[in-house]
């Protein structure tokens, strides 16, 4: 039957979508940091699948080795069982990743999704101490199924699971739109007195890097208090770095700008590498607890992804990979960031890494921000908005956009937010 624009998805798709309502298209293919919708028209992806695309679309090393293993009959799915591809995986892991930065971690595979991953580090959290509360902060992220979602700091998100919430505590994480906030001081008061309402958690889940809460990174001190938190009260700490690590805060895990270890740490989205499902949670060797089988999934151990998420772990080794993401980073931090500042004295621009955030909830709100994006998107820009009600603009490339890709897609993005400052009509 003939393809008949978006009138199959319009009748037929569930109203939950929503990315196509940003992107109002149908995309057909993708090379890099370019998406072309079935029109022909070209996008620059500021996007990036959400972090899943940290390498780019398509990148031909990765095809040619999945090209290669799907030509070779091998096997694509074995549930966990040991495969040739996970052991490669594994191995390229450990040696390339964990062993260099002295992390002495155990991988658990879980179910496809990052949520998945949150699911199985809170009931490990849970197991490991024999504790029920969890602290989480506000802003956060985590994901959207029953677990994940009660350590999701939008009311929303909590509130659509349907059934209450309970043993999670928010705190105010160290910055956010209400300004900078003692977020370790409070921790050490209120666990330090037994009256406080607080009790010990089993841990304290952090996005080292919160990117959906609107671009705010935590700072080494308040990482490092955190940690200490959680030792001195036997908590465990959880990172998150689910959208931020990966290379896209600048390291390839965004904790290790703090240079704390922690205990739990989950992973999904780029490690991937080809935008395939991975989800991964690191666990300090003592926290090993599972007895087999206790936290599965059907698809906890896709193949091609394993292929993938290895060739990928090769580009760490290239320094065309590691310039290009310095370079990327220099060029946000010290070319972007002034000149959206010097758009308006009321824009506030914060960032790490390859991804920045221009705040516009003091130039006209989410209605600017909204208003930038689709014109960004006429133009032939993606680019998502995040924060607590969608007024940040969120800038995030693939590690790989060519610089000139990224001086014309940020040209255009302040083109964009220039237009809708009061006085340009
Ligand atoms: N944690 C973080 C920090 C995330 O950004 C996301 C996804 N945006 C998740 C967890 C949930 O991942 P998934 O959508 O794959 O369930």
């Amino acid at each position: 039957m003939a393809a008949s624009g978006v009138r199959v998805f319009e009748e037929y798709e569930s109203n939950v979508r929503s990315y196509s309502r940003v992107f109002p298209t149908v995309f057909a293919r993708a090379r890099n940091a370019t998406i072309w919708d079935e029109a022909g028209k070209a996008y620059t992806d500021f996007f990036s699948g959400a972090g899943t695309l940290n390498y780019g679309h398509n990148p031909p090393e990765i095809r040619a080795q999945l090209v290669a293993y799907l030509e070779s009959e091998g096997i694509i799915h074995a549930l966990d069982a040991y495969t040739v591809e996970k052991r490669r995986f594994l191995d390229t892991f450990v040696e390339g990743v964990l062993r260099p930065r002295k992390l002495d971690f155990k991988v658990q595979f879980c179910g496809p999704t990052g949520a998945n991953g949150v699911e199985a580090a809170l009931k490990l959290a849970r197991r490991v101490t024999g504790r029920t509360g969890v602290i989480a902060f506000g802003g956060s992220y985590h994901g959207m199924s029953m677990g994940s979602g009660s350590v999701t700091g939008s009311t929303s998100v909590r509130r659509n699971l349907g059934v209450p919430t309970v043993g999670v505590s928010f705190v105010p994480y160290e910055s956010g739109p209400q300004g900078p906030f003692d977020s370790v001081g409070y921790l050490e008061r209120v666990l330090a007195d037994s009256s406080s309402g607080v009790d010990a958690p089993a841990a304290i889940i952090v996005e080292p890097v919160q990117l959906d809460g609107g671009i705010y990174v935590g700072s080494p001190a308040f990482m490092q208090g955190l940690r200490a938190v959680c030792d001195r009260y036997g908590a465990l700490l959880i990172c998150d770095e689910i959208q931020a690590g990966v290379g896209r805060a600048g390291h390839f895990f965004s904790f290790e700008a703090s240079g704390v270890v922690p205990d739990l740490v989950t992973v999904s989205k780029s490690i991937g590498g080809y935008g395939l499902p991975m989800s991964l949670v690191l666990m300090r060797r003592e926290h090993d607890h599972w007895k087999p089988g206790e936290h599965t999934g059907t698809f906890r151990g896709n193949q091609l992804a394993f292929v993938a998420a290895t060739a990928a772990l090769e580009y760490w080794t290239r320094p065309a990979f590691t310039n290009g993401l310095a370079d990327g980073t220099r060029y946000l931090r010290d070319v972007f960031a002034p000149a959206a500042r010097a758009l308006h004295p009321d824009i506030e621009v914060r960032g790490a890494g390859m991804v920045a955030g221009v705040d516009l909830t003091r130039v006209g709100g989410n209605e600017a921000a909204r208003r930038a994006a689709s014109r960004c998107f006429e133009k032939g820009l993606i680019i998502e908005c995040c924060g607590r009600d969608d007024s940040v603009m969120k800038l995030m490339p693939p590690l790989t956009t060519p610089p000139e890709q990224l001086a014309e897609g940020c040209r255009i993005l302040l083109d964009a937010i220039r237009a809708g400052l009061p006085g340009q009509g």
